[in-house]
């Protein structure tokens, strides 16, 4: 039996205003809630109730892991780099890597994900064809360094990620131990309550071949996905097969040089711009010795002038104008940094209205911008067309006018095959004696994601609302009143413990019936049940959070009704 947690014991702030910050509804309701605190810029720390919420989430993925035969491990978090270099991604992942030095100089990494890892640990665990099939799953924080962390724990630096690998001697085993995996991610996300879709994906840097996205539709999403009405297509715009036609870069200007007869500085440049040397610049083209390093795009990208300062010796700036991007009507143009693929979000044709969706990007080979390696992918500097999808463009498959929506991605299945396999040489032995390379999957969730894209979900204008086996507790029960009332909302949490519910009151003295009214709309928990006017005769007021029905009832009444 649980403990009645008690609101005047529980470490707990609620906020009546959105943090400044703040741009995303689960940023605002799980802070305003008091679930979790940012501590730095995508790194957040989980309180007493945000704890709850993130291993209620946990417990499902585990559960559901658990029923498909995987094994539980904890592999480290702080991470060799040779393995990362022995597969390529140590340079790959570029910026997205956190990397780090002991204090004999070796250097490491914070784990983005585990392919390499789990890889070894199988070479050295397994040797036979009788060792495996295996599935290994893992619960544990990862690190990605990520450029615009601003979504609240949707986009953390520091994240809890479900990774999983299973690892097979057949082409046949791997895509029964990806089914596997479908069928289980439906099911955790359907316990979890998260509206989602599955589509087509595109692999990236993972490598491999199939590859299936579970996304949940919300605006705060950073994905866009089209889907059919009339057939089973869907898929991550990334994935939408198009042809990409690079154009020439030498299109986008010279409108006008900066002379620089001496080492230019920030300063320089600042004032011949007439700007201030921090300010942050549009309608602008950075060239360091014939090679583009900046970008500033009308739409929303801009050139920081502060962060460009080491690049500016010697430096030519050429401003670009919008009619520089003019050309094909149905195109917008993305560009190549020497980071990989600038999101562009100029729209060059007066037709596409602001927010229309598009794809990434790819190079003349057909090659997508996702994870993009400027220089493998594409050349530095190159400018691609990048093609917009909009509502009601044909369904590749049928022809049906496609929707368009933004969803978050909750989780993603690979079939990796045996690249990672070729790469550390894994084999065992076989049925005939001889080696075998084995083959692999690799399959993610978003642990502290769901727990955004829940309160995405699911919110209301009051607050949050979870579905119950993700909340904090079952009931919130408020103490509406005096001694009397608070007497009778502690007796009935007991008795709704006793009988197996999680169980929070609002024990709270000196704190208004509003206030603890209004507290528990915004903590969200599925029911309310107010011991409020009618205590004296033991009757309570039992509220749904999500409809705002509300019934009176006795105590045991309400017990029965809860449990
Ligand atoms: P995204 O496209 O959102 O950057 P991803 O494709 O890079 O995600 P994967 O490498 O497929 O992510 O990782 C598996 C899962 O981990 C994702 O489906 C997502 O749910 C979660 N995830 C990835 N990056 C983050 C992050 N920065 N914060 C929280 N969860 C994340
Ligand atoms: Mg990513
Ligand atoms: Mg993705
Ligand atoms: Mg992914």
């Amino acid at each position: 039996m649980a403990q009645v947690q008690r609101m005047s014991r529980l470490m707990i702030k609620t906020l009546r205003d959105d943090p400044a910050d703040a741009e995303t509804l689960n940023h605002k309701l799980l802070v305003r809630a008091g679930y979790v605190r940012r501590t730095a810029a995508g790194i957040w720390s989980w309180l007493p109730l945000g704890k709850k919420v993130l291993e209620n989430v946990t417990r499902v993925v585990r559960e559901e892991m658990d029923a498909i035969g995987g094994q539980e491990v904890l592999l480290p978090a702080l991470l060799p780099k040779e393995p990362y270099e022995a597969s390529g991604r140590y340079d790959e992942y570029g910026d997205l890597l956190f990397r780090l030095q002991d204090r004999k100089g070796s250097e490491y990494l914070l784990g983005p994900t585990h392919e390499e890892i789990f890889t070894q640990v199988v070479k050295d665990m397994c040797s036979s064809y009788k060792d495996l099939p295996v599935i290994l799953y893992q619960i544990q924080t990862k690190y990605r360094d990520e450029a615009r962390p601003r979504a609240g724990v949707l986009r953390g630096r520091e994240f809890q990620m479900k990774d999983s690998y299973s690892f097979d001697t057949t082409d046949e085993g791997l895509v029964e131990a990806y089914q596997l995996h479908r069928a289980a991610y439906i099911r955790i996300f359907e316990r979890l309550g998260l509206d989602h879709r599955i589509v087509s994906a595109v692999s990236g840097a993972m490598g491999g071949s199939a590859s299936e996205e579970f996304l949940a539709p919300a605006p705060a999403g950073e994905d866009t996905f089209v889907d059919c009405p009339n057939c089973d297509y869907a898929a991550n715009t990334e994935a939408v097969t198009f042809t990409a036609v690079p154009v020439d870069g030498s299109a986008a200007g010279p409108v006008e040089e900066l002379d620089t007869p001496d080492t230019p500085t920030i300063e320089t440049l600042a004032a011949h711009l007439g700007v201030s040397a921090s300010a942050t610049l549009k309608n602008l083209l950075v060239k360091v010795d014939g090679e583009i390093v900046a970008v500033g795009v009308p739409g929303d990208r801009e050139v920081d002038l502060g962060k460009l300062g080491e690049h500016l010796a010697p430096a030519v700036v050429e401003l670009v104008t919008a009619e520089d991007f003019e050309g094909r009507p149905d195109l917008v143009r993305g560009y190549v940094g020497p980071q990989g693929l600038g999101k562009v979000r100029y729209i060059a044709d007066p037709r596409v209205a602001p927010g229309t969706s598009w794809i990434t990007g790819a190079n003349k080979e057909g090659k997508h911008a996702r994870n993009v390696v400027a220089g493998r992918d594409f050349e530095v500097g190159e400018y691609l067309d990048v093609v917009v999808v909009q509502p009601d463009d044909p369904c590749p498959n049928c022809g049906t006018g496609l929707r368009v929506d933004r969803a978050i991605e909750i989780g993603h299945i690979f079939q990796l095959g045996r690249k990672y396999a070729d790469i550390f040489a894994l084999d065992v032995l076989g049925q005939q004696g001889k080696p075998v390379r084995v083959t692999m999957g690799s399959y993610g969730i978003g642990v502290s994601r769901a727990v955004a894209a829940l309160a995405e979900q699911t919110a209301d204008e009051q607050g949050l609302c979870w579905p119950r086996e993700i909340a904090p507790a079952d009931v919130h029960v408020v103490a509406a009143g005096k001694a009397l009332q608070t007497e009778l909302a502690l007796a009935v949490s007991e008795k709704l413990s006793a009988a197996g519910l999680r169980v929070m009151v609002d024990d709270r003295a000196g704190v208004s019936p509003g206030v603890k009214f209004t507290d528990a709309e915004l903590i969200g928990v599925p029911k309310i049940l107010v011991a409020g006017r009618r205590s004296a005769e033991g009757v309570l007021e039992l509220k749904d959070r999500r409809t705002g029905e509300r019934e009176e009832l006795t105590v045991d009444e309400a017990v029965a009704r809860l449990t």
